[in-house]
């Protein structure tokens, strides 16, 4: 466990407007800060940020909390992951525990280094070296500046097979690391020791792959020598911090970008993504060579709900597009299409146009299902009955995956016109394809181990409070100066609400013992019904309540006595029973009596 301390040093140290700022562009209200919600979808702000309270709360799906619970929402990563990032930013070291995942954490960090000045190494290689000559004159030639070279820690990695495990040696890296990291693998006739060690990379172009945080935790590695009989592109293995099924090349330089433009560019190549960039076109990411996996897809609806694929317009670029659509439609994201003309790729495109004609190509990208309309029509003959059957067949069967009445209305409208029969036919086609089963992919934490830190928290039962109860709530938070004298009068059963008679007997009692403070209210309701309710009455404190002391004070007497309206009742049904003794009614009644009186004295 993380102590206490530490997770409120990082609270107050990070300030929740300045983070959250980080994700989405936040707009000035009054003494608060609006932006579109980030976890639903809207047209209109309702998530605030309230920097008095150092919270945030969304007025549409009412998701609330403080700067750690909008990391954890955010990145999908649990609640020690988001105190160790928090604390990252600003310099503090969160404390390992002592259990096996700080030895992986110990582990990854070694490793990270190691990525670190390799990175750090090549990238003067390039620079400096004469070997690198070679790198740079490839670079020269396909037109990258050394703006970009900067930007994106391109490196050289020197042609001497042991060059990597002395640079090591020398740098006091950890050998064992080394070879699990993949940059150096060992040599079968030998044992471990670093005369037994040779790189994985030599006589490379050095690309830096990093993870959406910018740590770089992998490498890709272009052929620049024509004897190098090894690929074009030689990757780093999978590693314990490199999946690459789950890695988006740029996506850390892409993000804020990608958040701001609501949409994101899928390009192919690294070198595709670095010219996007040095043109002005910042929301470029590349899947890494490999096809789009659920992961990437995943990742990147974290920061947009929309992607442009924009690949070669050649077959293989067609059929690519088409594999992601399944991934893509699965993780809900809507795609767009764009292909290049003329064999160009857009490092070639922007080349030959410029950067002003790539973003008007850019604005002409295909709705996915125009694109796909047009494609079956090219692949099938819509003369022949088999061809339109088979068009109207495979149509029918990507709008079931995408399940959107309005797109299934959309494309069975253009699919008719296209086919010239009507709509209705058309509708009545799709449904008797199969319904699309497979279950809607919903989201886990990124993050594979289960954090055994997480706190369990008891589902308690949450009955939702009424108007009165809530109201009563809101003000006593409102009117810190009015405590000491509801503390002296205040009687918790005047609340019905177990769950709100708890809060504020809770804050009365922090109240007393000078320990009030709204970190404290929170921690000590840890269930996430409780915490939600918390944090929306908490951001309409905010609000400008007339009178608010007053109406304290009234909205107090009218719960007393409604309070004693109650007990009343108890006592006159205990009347009404049979057999009941004459020394029992005189007691009652006296009860009666004494309700009766307080409901008519005055509160103070
Ligand atoms: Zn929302």
């Amino acid at each position: 466990m993380i102590p206490e301390v530490i997770i409120d040093q990082i609270r107050d140290a990070n300030d929740i407007v300045e983070v959250i700022s980080a994700y989405l562009p936040l707009k000035k209200k009054g003494s608060e800060f609006v932006a579109l919600c980030p976890f639903h979808n809207e047209k209109t702000p309702s998530f605030y940020v309230v920097p008095q309270k150092q919270m945030f709360y969304c007025h549409g799906c009412h998701k609330g909390g403080d700067v750690f619970k909008f990391l954890c929402e955010y990145e999908h990563i649990h609640y020690p992951e988001a105190i160790r990032r928090l604390g990252e930013r600003i310099g503090i070291d969160v404390p390992e525990d002592n259990s096996e995942s700080s030895l992986k954490r110990s582990v990854k960090e070694s490793m990270l280094r190691i990525h670190e000045e390799f990175t750090q190494y090549w990238h003067r290689q390039l620079l400096t070296s004469l070997e690198g000559q070679i790198a740079r004159d490839y670079l020269e030639k396909r037109g990258v500046s050394a703006q970009s070279i900067e930007d994106f820690r391109l490196g050289y990695a020197p042609k001497l097979w042991e060059d990597i495990p002395v640079m090591a040696q020398r740098l006091h890296l950890d050998m064992n690391h080394l070879v699990e990291s993949g940059l150096a693998l060992a040599r079968q006739s030998d044992g471990k020791n670093t005369s037994g060690l040779y790189g994985r990379f030599r006589g490379r172009l050095m690309f830096p792959i990093c993870d959406d945080q910018g740590h770089v935790i992998a490498f890709s590695a272009r052929v620049l020598y024509p004897d190098d009989k090894m690929g074009k592109y030689v990757n780093s293995p999978e590693t314990p911090l490199f999946h690459k099924g789950k890695v988006i090349y740029g996506l850390d330089r892409a993000k804020r970008e990608i958040t701001q433009k609501k949409y994101s560019i899928v390009c192919e190549g690294q070198l595709d993504l670095i010219s996007c960039h040095a043109a002005g076109f910042r929301n470029v990411v590349a899947p890494q060579g490999t096809a789009f996996t659920m992961d990437q897809a995943r990742l990147l609806k974290r920061f947009a709900p929309e992607v442009v694929l924009c690949f070669d317009g050649d077959n293989a670029g067609q059929n690519a597009v088409i594999k992601a659509f399944d991934i893509l439609i699965k993780s809900e994201l809507s795609m767009k299409v764009l292909f290049l003309p003329d064999q160009h790729d857009p490092d070639s495109f922007i080349k030959a146009y410029g950067a002003e004609a790539f973003g008007k190509l850019l604005s002409t990208a295909h709705q996915f299902f125009d694109f796909y309309l047009a494609y079956l029509c090219q692949h099938h003959n819509k003369d022949s009955d088999s061809g339109r059957l088979q068009i109207v067949q495979a149509m029918g069967e990507a709008l079931n995956k995408a399940d959107q009445p309005l797109l299934t209305d959309t494309y069975a409208q253009k699919t008719a016109n296209l086919l010239n029969v009507s709509t209705q036919t058309i509708l009545d086609q799709f449904k008797r394809i199969p319904q699309y089963s497979e279950r809607r992919y919903t989201e886990t934490p990124v993050s594979e181990e289960i954090d055994k830190n997480d706190e369990f928290i008891d589902e308690e039962e949450f009955i939702s409070p009424s108007k009165q109860d809530r109201w009563l709530l809101k003000l006593l938070l409102m009117n810190e100066s009015q405590w000491n004298w509801v503390s002296q009068y205040f009687q918790p059963e005047w609340v019905e609400n177990k769950s709100v008679r708890e809060i504020i007997t809770y804050i009365l009692d922090l109240h007393t013992a000078g320990e009030w403070s709204q970190n404290a209210l929170l921690k000590a309701f840890p269930s996430p019904n409780v915490q939600q309710f918390l944090y929306e009455t908490l951001v309409q404190t905010e609000e400008n309540i007339p009178e608010k002391e007053r109406q304290l004070q009234e909205l107090l007497l009218t719960l007393r006595n409604k309070h004693c309206d109650r007990l009343l009742r108890n006592v006159n049904q205990q009347l009404l029973k049979p057999g009941i003794s004459l020394d029992e009614q005189l007691q009652l009644l006296q009860q009666k009596e004494r309700i009766r009186q307080i409901k008519s004295s005055p509160l103070l």
